[in-house]
């Protein structure tokens, strides 16, 4: 498979250099040449597949032979090492628990995904490369995780000091090894601020070997579609027509299930559910795109304003509004609603939603009603575990949520961070002396 800028069409690039440069240097995000169909007899007798074939037969059109099949079914096992339960929470909505890997969040599966590419691809370069990486919670210990002993490989995690919660913290500064965490003096805008710095200073490229681990990388992007080949494959039988909630923030994974849709996976329909970051919800009402200021809310990883992977689902509709509308619906729900949501559905269902998940039950459940559907599954992606929100968590749930045995251990481990000022030069002599 070939690859093409999203700014430039004629810019094209193998699977192997949109990986490994993660951007095109035009700046666009890079987007596949063709999308691939599933054969039919596949998604017929999907529930009879084990799931690593599934995510082989998903994701090997994108990568081509340039990955031989031994080694990309080794990656897809080692990215795929943990379960994704649909769990039934009430009525016809049920939650697709993205939250039993490493980290706690969905994210772990796109990290891990890269890291066997990105480590195929290196395996004859002997120069050690640098993964740098800003983070706001979530993508860091999914990042940090994901590369964890692959070998050549060292990965410099910049996070805002006191801006991430006492679990995320200790995911990034605990493992050590190959990974470091650099704590910033201040913002998460300021961490990013300096790591696009760093990949604009030729002095500094000329000194190191730098690769970025975002999100907007197809190797990150495109495996989140095995989420939802995986839950249609758990609820084909009972529940052939099915809808998912999606709360989103950048936008990619919900950009990968719709992706899924346009190879022919039958999705009735999407909900993009976000908090009052709500750049989507409007433009799909006014059709113009017009991002106001970041605010900050309780499902803080989905603090984007302008998401970047949301000219990729354009892309998918030729840029149609209409032909969009039909596919995918958009709703914003502020903190109150969230906060209540969690209370509510803890009372009346037993279930714990995180304050992300929380947004997508929102999300499912107003589509459920203003639609009218019978018949319908309704699907939300629970993307964390609720265990990494619980400083934020409301009061009256704090100690109902159960911390998981494998990540018990983590609050006894001592952190280690180098502080650093928020300042680009303070980075680079960093990453120039070690
Ligand atoms: C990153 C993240 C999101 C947002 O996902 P996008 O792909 O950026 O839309 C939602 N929930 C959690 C818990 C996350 O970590």
């Amino acid at each position: 498979m070939k690859y093409f800028s999203l700014q430039n069409k004629e810019h094209v690039v193998s699977f192997e250099d949109a990986v490994v440069q993660g951007l095109a240097p035009d700046k666009g995000l890079y987007f596949p040449e063709r999308i691939p169909a599933f054969d039919q007899h596949f998604l017929d007798a999907i529930e009879k597949q084990n799931d690593l074939d599934i995510a082989y037969t998903a994701i090997q059109p994108f990568v081509g032979n340039e990955i031989p099949e031994a080694e990309l079914r080794r990656i897809i096992a080692d990215t795929l090492s943990f379960p994704f339960p649909v769990e039934k929470v009430a009525g016809n909505i049920y939650s697709l628990e993205l939250f039993h890997g490493p980290t706690l969040a969905f994210k772990d599966v796109g990290a891990r995904f890269m890291a066997g590419c990105l480590g195929y691809f290196r395996r004859n370069d002997t120069r050690p490369v640098t993964v740098l990486v800003a983070t706001s919670g979530d993508t860091g210990g999914a990042v940090a995780h994901g590369f964890y002993n692959v070998p050549g490989v060292r990965v410099v995690i910049l996070y805002p000091s006191g801006k991430v919660s006492t679990l995320q913290e200790k995911q990034l500064t605990t493992l050590n090894g190959n990974i470091t965490a650099l704590e910033i003096a201040g913002t998460f805008d300021d961490c990013q601020r300096m790591v696009k710095t760093a990949f604009l200073d030729a002095e500094l490229q000329a000194h190191c070997l730098l690769t970025s681990a975002n999100s907007i990388n197809v190797a990150r992007w495109l495996p989140q579609m095995f989420y939802y080949l995986l839950a249609y494959k758990q609820l084909k039988a009972t529940h052939p027509d099915v809808v998912f909630s999606v709360p989103s923030g950048n936008f990619g994974n919900i950009c990968a299930g719709m992706m899924a849709a346009a190879m022919g996976l039958p999705i009735a329909h999407f909900i993009a559910s976000t908090n009052v970051n709500d750049t989507v919800p409007r433009f799909m009402q006014s059709g113009k795109y017009e991002p106001h200021q970041a605010l900050p809310t309780l499902s803080n990883a989905m603090d984007v304003a302008d998401p970047s992977n949301f000219v990729r689902i354009l892309q998918l509709f030729a840029n149609s509004l209409p032909a969009l509308q039909q596919k995918l619906t958009s709703y914003s729900f502020n903190d109150k609603e969230t906060a209540a949501t969690m209370e509510k559905v803890w009372q009346e269902h037993g279930y714990m939603l995180d304050p992300h998940g929380a947004v997508g039950y929102l999300g499912l459940q107003q589509y459920l009603q203003q639609s009218q559907q019978t018949g319908v599954a309704g699907v939300f992606l629970e993307t964390a575990h609720p265990v990494k929100f619980a400083d934020t968590a409301p009061a009256s749930l704090q100690d109902k949520i159960v911390t998981p045995d494998r990540v018990k251990s983590l609050y006894n481990l001592e952190k280690k961070a180098v502080q650093l000022p928020d300042d680009y030069n303070a980075l680079k002599s960093w990453l120039t002396a070690n």
